[in-house]
């Protein structure tokens, strides 16, 4: 499900060009602008996108005037989402006129252009030559290779000291809700080397958290044919475990096989960090076998037990639908339940929506919206009761802490058990002079909220 954060809209995104002088032009150079909706892999997608016009001699604008030619990256997850993207389609058109549209929803180019018949071309996701070739007709490139020199990271879109790092595309799974693997299509891993090439490259451009994403995870390199790896997930998390920064992982399934990183993590010497998120969306086993979610029938709770023994430091975070059609009153009181038990650390939960295309739109037994909305304010206060609990217990903790942005109040800071723009963070109001965004540094905290830690320097 969407999870867009403000800040990775492009609102910050060309804040964001401004801050590192990508946005700087010559006289002449063709000058693209960019508008990124939707969740971290278009984030990656647009990212791509940017990389290779910079490759290719042309600025990129920090706003609608100054460019020749306005991208949008859509998003077409959700129905909400999709009006987004149109909205942000009508707007660069009435503020720039020149509009290539990319992205998830592009793979409906009638949607599109039904509403926006003028935009110049429609591409779909992950289409990067075909989002090029727009762009060269739109506006011709004039390469200048003395000048046009890429930073060794290439264009990113978050902030320098993190950064999303995109091991595979598209997915196997019929999850009844989603239309990823429609928009998508079916699993492609990328080379392990590609990836740690990649690892590498940022790591030494100073980015002290690696952000691994892709659709399933913990699926990686299992769509190669004659591997000599069972699960190149494995090897991938050991390789990325030794760069030396701090790497995430994002969007694993509990499948047997993920107990054996759960060693790597317990590990404080390696970079692989001790945090999981992984999407449960429920915990009834017939909501779950409603909804043909992967890995339906493992019993998670004995899978956490095995992790939590395996590494007791270890952070949970995952995401859930409420409302799923057909969900009955006991069902969801199963998942209560079940969440009670599992203390997960963070948690973020969405009411079921139809999406366009969806198989679960043609189950019986919509829920009612009051209902779904009553269920959405019992799960958060369960789990906001549980997350003020455990922030409280770590009131007098020593932790080491991320920097990721200093202001005249305070320093913003993360620790291992915060991702970016989802988690909570851990803030230092006193004594944060000469501190700057990607320094690590020793804490001992002092105040939890429900969310939020506030900590003392300790260096
Ligand atoms: S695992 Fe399910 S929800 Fe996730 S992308 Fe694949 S089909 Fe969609």
């Amino acid at each position: 499900m969407t999870q867009n954060p403000p800040s990775l809209r492009p609102d910050l995104a060309r804040a964001r060009l401004q801050d590192t002088g990508l946005d700087a032009a010559r006289p002449g150079q063709p000058r693209i602008g960019m508008v990124s909706l939707g969740c971290p892999k278009a984030l990656v997608d647009s990212e791509r996108i940017l990389t290779r016009l910079r490759a290719e001699g042309y600025a990129i604008s920090p706003d609608y005037a100054g460019a020749e030619a306005v991208i949008v990256n859509t998003c077409g997850f959700l129905d909400s989402a999709k009006l987004e993207s149109l909205d942000a389609i009508g707007e660069a058109l009435r503020e720039n006129g020149r509009v290539i549209v990319t992205g998830c929803l592009g793979a409906d180019p009638e949607y599109i252009t039904g509403a926006h018949p003028t935009v110049l071309a429609v591409t779909g996701p992950h289409q990067y030559e075909q989002v090029l070739d727009a762009v060269h007709a739109a506006v011709p490139p004039a390469p200048d290779p003395f000048i046009d020199l890429l930073p060794a990271t290439g264009v990113s879109l978050t902030p320098r000291h993190y950064s999303y790092l995109k091991i595979a595309e598209g997915c196997d799974h019929k999850c009844k809700f989603c239309i990823i693997p429609d928009m998508r299509g079916r699993l492609q891993s990328r080379p392990i080397a590609a990836v740690m090439r990649e690892a590498e490259k940022l790591v030494a451009a100073g980015v002290k958290e690696l952000l691994v994403i892709s659709q399933d995870t913990s699926a990686y390199g299992t769509d190669w044919k004659g591997r000599d790896s069972k699960f190149p997930f494995l090897d991938l998390s050991r390789d990325l475990s030794t760069l030396g920064a701090w790497v995430r992982l994002h969007y694993v399934y509990p499948y047997p096989h993920v107990r054996e990183v759960i060693g790597l993590m317990a590990d404080p010497a390696n970079g692989l960090l001790p945090y999981l998120d992984i999407p449960f969306q429920h915990a009834h086993p017939d909501t779950l076998k409603r909804m043909a979610r992967p890995a339906a029938a493992s019993r998670t709770l004995d899978e956490i037990a095995a992790w939590r023994r395996d590494c007791p430091e270890i952070t949970l975070r995952s995401t859930f639908i409420v409302g799923y059609p057909g969900e009955t009153e006991a069902e969801f009181q199963t998942l209560l339940d079940w969440l009670d038990e599992a203390q997960l650390d963070r948690v973020g939960c969405f009411q079921y929506e139809n999406v366009a295309g969806a198989r679960s739109n043609a189950l019986p037994d919509h829920v009612p919206e009051e209902i779904k909305q009553d269920r959405w304010d019992r799960f958060m206060q369960k789990a906001q009761a549980i997350s003020e609990a455990k922030l409280a217990a770590k009131v007098g903790q020593r932790l080491t802490v991320l920097v990721d942005a200093v202001d005249d109040e305070g320093a913003t800071c993360r620790t291992m058990a915060d991702a970016p723009e989802i988690d909570g963070n851990l803030f230092i109001d006193d004594g944060f002079a000469g501190l700057a965004p990607g320094d690590l540094v020793a804490v001992e905290v002092e105040e939890a909220s429900d969310y939020d830690l506030w900590g003392r320097r300790l260096d």
